[in-house]
């Protein structure tokens, strides 16, 4: 039988770059990775495919997945749902492939209690001005929304110290490069 694959859980705040760096390492096939796409509620972006960057659902559909046990977690970030659907997971670890999920603090302890062995990995920014620049810049928010990420993000920072590895980052390739060493420690 095969070995059961290794969740990764990978959280950061919001704007703190996670899309940019998780590119960086994804691929590497030492690593046997696997991306779980999330489910949400909220509107998709310009360039964001269904199916790719998340399985966008109605708020309705959603809830339907709620109750029917779908999600290993869920939680209502800024407003909107965002969950971890387990059956693909399940699947995924049973090939023994490692799973990274990117998703946020509140869904990231609830995987981490279930879960005690998953690998942790939090990404900070070198400073809370840098989110602010960063979500300012990508257009994707309005004000309103990036003020509550912003509350969000150093609520979430306040508990950087439950995950077991921490990564500043201060340059993608750097931190991706800090990541797949601690992926060569974990997995290999
Ligand atoms: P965004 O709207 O910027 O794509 O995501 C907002 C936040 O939700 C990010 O911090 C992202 O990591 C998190 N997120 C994405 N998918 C999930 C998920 O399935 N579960 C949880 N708990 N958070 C998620």
């Amino acid at each position: 039988m095969k070995k059961r694959g290794k969740i990764i859980v990978f959280t950061g705040p919001s704007g703190v770059g996670k899309e940019t760096v998780k590119k960086l390492f994804i691929n590497d096939k030492r690593f046997n990775l696997r991306y779980s796409i999330s489910a949400t509620s909220r509107p998709k972006r310009k360039g964001e495919l269904n199916g790719k960057n998340y399985h966008f659902l109605t708020k309705e559909k959603f809830e339907k997945w709620i109750k029917k046990n779908k999600f290993l977690e869920w939680v209502i970030f800024s407003n909107n749902y965002y969950g971890t659907p387990d059956h693909f997971l399940n699947k995924y670890l049973k090939k023994g492939e490692n799973v990274l999920l990117e998703i946020e603090l509140i869904g990231a302890k609830k995987v981490i209690k279930k879960y005690p062995d998953a690998v942790t990995i939090f990404l900070l920014p070198p400073k809370i001005s840098d989110l602010e620049k960063r979500l300012s810049l990508r257009k994707t928010e309005n004000e309103e929304e990036i003020r509550k990420r912003i509350e969000i993000a150093k609520a979430e920072i306040k508990e950087k110290d439950l995950f077991k590895y921490r990564v500043v980052n201060k340059e993608p390739k750097e931190s991706a490069k800090e990541i797949i060493e601690i992926l060569k420690k974990e997995l290999l």
